[in-house]
């Protein structure tokens, strides 16, 4: 029998915490979750973890017997005092005080690795949602040295994440995760599954990063920068959108080169696949 919620309550009364809404802070009361959460990260004693934002240490628990190492990084120093309360017995626990953004994971990755030799490194958080998408396009731009990642976010950012590009629910990161990783939807999560209850209902999603990317294009850069004017005016054409953007130098060669690709003239972004876009960045690129 889990006593999440009763031992959630105990060391917030314990410690004085008070949830801090400026800093996502929603705790996990649901043991079917944390169960869910560890069984999908699919973690061994070959594997160092990586806990953005453990809290109160309700996921680090589990995660502690799972891994050979958890590095556990928390903005909030009174986390930090709790934490290492909890854990101290723990020879695998290490914890960071800082803003994940601003830490160097691929340093950190490295060295574990190569002093303990573990096999892979994974992520696994349940995220603060205020800064969910910088903190996983930093986790995926920065091409650590990871194998999976493994969080929970808001239930539409998920969705938005792991839509396959050229599906509905796209957005300009659709396409760049994709380009990182394979993706999938674990489990969606109610909002009396924490305390505080979250505005939004949650997901869990698991990215698997790629080992060689979905597409060949001569400058990802360019090719990620063609996306963003494209839906920053999603509402247009993409011939418009491009041709405003000045991506085409003019409408006839947007024509032109739509025509080259087989999409109809009056085609939105959110139809083009991510093989269209690295196309078109190609096609620009050579006319240029
Ligand atoms: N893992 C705990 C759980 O599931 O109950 C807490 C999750 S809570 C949604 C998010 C956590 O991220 C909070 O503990 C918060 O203090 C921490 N946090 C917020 N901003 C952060 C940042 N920039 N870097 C690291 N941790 C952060």
């Amino acid at each position: 029998m889990s006593h999440i919620l009763e031992d959630t309550q105990f060391i917030m009364k314990k410690y004085k915490i008070k949830a801090n809404k400026a800093l996502g802070q929603n705790f996990l009361i649901n043991q079917n979750v944390v169960d869910a959460i560890v069984d999908s990260s699919n973690i061994s004693k070959q594997d160092l973890v990586i806990e953005i934002g453990p809290g109160l240490g309700t996921l680090t628990k589990e995660l502690l017997e799972k891994a050979g190492k958890v590095i556990c990084i928390e903005l909030d120093k009174k986390m930090i005092n709790i934490l290492t309360d909890r854990f101290s017995l723990y020879d695998n626990f290490e914890v960071i005080h800082g803003d994940v953004l601003q830490i160097r994971l691929n340093k950190i990755i490295k060295e574990e690795k190569e002093l303990r030799g573990f096999q892979s490194a994974k992520i696994v958080a349940n995220l603060p949602y205020y800064i969910t998408t910088p903190i996983i396009m930093k986790l995926l731009e920065e091409r650590l040295d990871l194998e999976t990642i493994t969080v929970m976010i808001q239930k539409e950012v998920a969705d938005r994440l792991i839509a396959i590009p050229g599906d509905k629910e796209t957005g300009a990161i659709t396409y760049s995760v994709y380009y990182y990783a394979t993706t999938e939807g674990v489990l969606e999560v109610s909002r009396d599954s924490f305390i505080p209850e979250p505005e939004v209902t949650s997901k869990v999603i698991k990215l698997t990063l790629r080992k060689e990317p979905p597409v060949e294009v001569k400058s990802k850069g360019v090719m990620f920068k063609i996306i963003k004017s494209a839906f920053m005016q999603r509402r247009k054409t993409l011939l418009n959108a491009l041709t405003n953007t000045k991506v085409f130098m003019s409408k006839e060669e947007g024509i032109q080169i739509l025509k080259e690709l087989h999409l109809d003239e009056n085609v939105r972004a959110e139809k083009l696949t991510l093989e269209n876009f690295a196309e078109i960045t190609n096609k620009i690129l050579v006319d240029e």
